[in-house]
């Protein structure tokens, strides 16, 4: 069974300021009883995530739907540089931050290894109008994120738009969505 995943990617925090929003983060949806303070087995690969809590609920859209009883269903916290791609979902577009032209052919990878491994040469020349600039600013079509901090919600169905202003709020950033399959 494949999982679905939705993470919410903040690209401006510093990795100074990641680990510190991260506790505020868990601080604040534990005390709306949102997930449960403590973590565990709730969450893809070997990290462990909080589970949901009783009022999971009011932070998603379709209210109605439970997902408490799968075993995939936590959340993790993402405290290190990161490519939030999404997953088995299917990548059309790179798209060049200047005049738009879709890059998908260059050697965008490479860069984003690079980038990575916070190796500077994380540049790439535009195919059409040549400009240079770091492959995280370029528009991935499905949507991609690059940065120090982000919340993944596994198996989590479409996020409450007010919920995820309140967490925008704490964290003092805007946050990028990107919904993946795994
Ligand atoms: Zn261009």
């Amino acid at each position: 069974m494949s999982n679905i995943y939705i993470s919410l990617v903040s690209e401006k925090i510093n990795s100074a300021d990641s680990k510190k929003t991260a506790e505020k983060i868990i601080e604040f949806l534990s005390e709306r009883k949102i997930v449960k303070k403590n973590l565990s087995d709730c969450v893809l690969g070997s990290s462990k995530g909080y589970a949901p809590a009783e009022n999971y609920r009011n932070a998603i859209e379709k209210s109605e739907l439970d997902f408490s009883e799968l075993k995939i269903n936590g959340i993790e916290l993402i405290t290190e540089r990161q490519v939030f791609d999404n997953g088995g979902n299917g990548l059309e577009e790179v798209n060049c931050p200047n005049c738009g032209e879709n890059n998908i052919e260059n050697d965008w990878g490479n860069s984003l290894g690079n980038w990575h491994s916070g190796i500077d040469t994380d540049k790439i020349k535009c195919q059409k109008c040549g400009t240079e600039k770091s492959i995280t600013q370029f528009e991935f079509k499905p949507t991609w994120a690059f940065g120090n901090f982000g919340i993944t919600f596994w198996n989590w169905t479409k996020l409450n738009p007010k919920f995820v202003a309140e967490l925008e709020k704490i964290i003092g950033t805007e946050l990028k969505v990107v919904n993946g399959k795994i």
